[in-house]
């Protein structure tokens, strides 16, 4: 199966110029979303992990069933204010103004192992600022995993320091 060919691409959304990759088309498709999983479970064969983290909220949907079928456990990465307990905050710079997230301070161990996963890689600030939390807690980040990549915004460059994985490129 073409994986590709289950992403709805968008033009203009959320604003003028941008091309948007919308994998709900590949989640409805019950071999699709499948196949990419199982895709992913690949990537991460034969890799020392721990733990998996994800940011909000189209991480959570690569991540989970990622957890589930390697026997490891889970971490949410939030926006602020969203998680109940106490935590530690990374505040990144946007196109215009500020935003953050927001981690656990128990979520993850001092000397673990940490696979990072999100739906999508465009200029890797989003997957820079989780690493940055996960490292504040002492754990090492063994690899970061995406769905799609976007190459021509070079999130590699931002990643550089990490192994990065990627399923399908535009
Ligand atoms: P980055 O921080 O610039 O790498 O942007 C990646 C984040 O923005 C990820 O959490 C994605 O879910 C989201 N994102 C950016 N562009 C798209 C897109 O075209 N489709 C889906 N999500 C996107």
């Amino acid at each position: 199966m073409n994986l590709k060919d289950k992403i709805r691409v968008i033009e203009d959304f959320p604003k003028e110029g941008i091309s948007f990759k919308d994998i709900t088309t590949l989640l409805q498709d019950g071999k699709a979303y499948k196949e990419a999983i199982d895709l992913c479970i690949k990537e991460l064969e034969g890799k020392e992990f721990d733990i998996i983290v994800a940011p909000e909220a189209r991480g959570f949907l690569v991540g989970a069933p990622l957890a589930y079928a390697t026997n490891k456990g889970f971490v949410p990465v939030r926006k602020p204010g969203k998680l109940p307990y106490e935590t530690i905050k990374y505040e990144y710079e946007l196109e215009y103004g500020m935003d953050a997230l927001e981690i656990h301070k128990d979520a993850v161990k001092s000397g673990q192992k940490v696979i990072i996963v999100d739906d999508l890689l465009a200029t890797g600030g989003t997957t820079l600022s989780t690493i940055k939390l996960v490292e504040k807690l002492g754990a090492e980040v063994v690899g970061v995993l995406f769905l799609i990549e976007l190459t021509f915004l070079d999130g590699r460059n931002t990643l550089k320091d990490y192994n990065v994985m990627s399923l399908i490129k535009y």
